[in-house]
């Protein structure tokens, strides 16, 4: 299968169009050392008529535009993208589903918590029923594996996914009512996706509460990891927060329990760090950070990247 970036900047984007910290204000000079940014977006083409995208970023539209092979193939609509997979239902997250709203059938995967504040909390995702036939909402258990689209169960060359649980909270917005009925270990999930012996492992969002994302990391021959701060009191410093990064669910890059450090492995297969947010020095690719994450062995992410798995 052919993994494809479409985004890779944390929420807001890169430049975030409010925003002014020393990595946006440099961008928007024409800084050569820093590189534009959509939104977060992943997706996996299984064949040229057969893709998934990992969330639906509030950039979707336009990282849809921009990537000739999702052009419709035939009149009157057509798109190759069969279903969208979600990881939490933060706005980030699901954003973009308002975008793929006109009339088009697709499946979406999702926990049952992650499904019903999409559409209990916010009706407004209702619209997408209006296809024919409707959206069809799969609701997933975690920790165990399921077949994507139609395919009614799994074999050895079939796509395989499961949600991983990481241990996190809902988003904010969530009401006290419904967040009291929801189990939390839905709430945040990583994504395993795999292939015959060959499995990938997205975590966008790492709070880094429990260790068990460890194990599916080092298993997997690629992992797309959690770049969104350098520093746990990056948001902070930079005057544009007053959290920390583990506060909102992040385990930042550096520091003692952090993501270089703890997860400084022999491991043979790629790492590649993604949701990186606009304060993060990483952008900078001049940068001792960004110098200190390559020689680690981390790739950065970046809009347009591809491979295959
Ligand atoms: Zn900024």
């Amino acid at each position: 299968m052919r993994v494809r970036v479409l985004g890779s900047a944390a929420g807001g984007g890169f430049p975030q169009w409010n925003c002014a910290c020393p990595n946006c204000s440099r961008l928007r000079a024409g800084d050569l050392h820093l590189k534009a940014r959509t939104q977060a977006q992943v997706m996996v083409c299984l064949d040229a008529r057969e893709c998934y995208l990992f969330n639906a970023s509030p950039d979707l539209r336009n990282q849809i535009l921009s990537t000739p092979h999702l052009n419709p193939s035939h009149s009157p609509r057509h798109t190759p993208i069969a279903g969208i997979i979600l990881t939490s239902a933060d706005v980030d997250s699901v954003a973009g589903l308002l975008s793929l709203r006109e009339f088009q059938p697709l499946h979406i995967y999702a926990t049952q918590a992650v499904r019903r504040i999409v559409l209990e909390e916010n009706r407004m995702f209702r619209v997408l029923e209006r296809a024919n036939p409707p959206v069809c909402w799969h609701d997933v258990a975690v920790n165990d594996w399921f077949p994507l689209g139609t395919r009614a169960s799994i074999d050895e060359s079939s796509i395989r996914c499961q949600m991983v649980p990481l241990g996190t909270a809902f988003p904010d917005y969530v009401s006290n009512d419904l967040r009291h009925q929801l189990p939390s270990v839905e709430a945040v999930v990583g994504l395993l996706i795999a292939q015959g012996k060959k499995q990938m492992f997205y975590a966008p969002a790492l709070p880094g509460l429990s260790n068990e994302w460890k194990k599916w990391a080092l298993s997997s021959d690629v992992c797309l990891l959690d770049g969104t701060f350098w520093d746990n009191r990056e948001l902070i410093s930079t005057g544009v927060g007053s959290k920390t990064a583990r506060e909102i669910g992040h385990l930042p890059l550096s520091g003692a329990g952090g993501l270089l450090q703890e997860f400084d492995s022999q491991k043979q297969g790629r790492k590649i760090l993604i949701h990186i947010n606009n304060t993060n020095p990483i952008l900078d690719e001049d940068s001792r950070e960004h110098r200190e994450v390559r020689d680690a062995g981390w790739e950065i992410a970046y809009d347009g990247m591809e491979f295959d798995l």
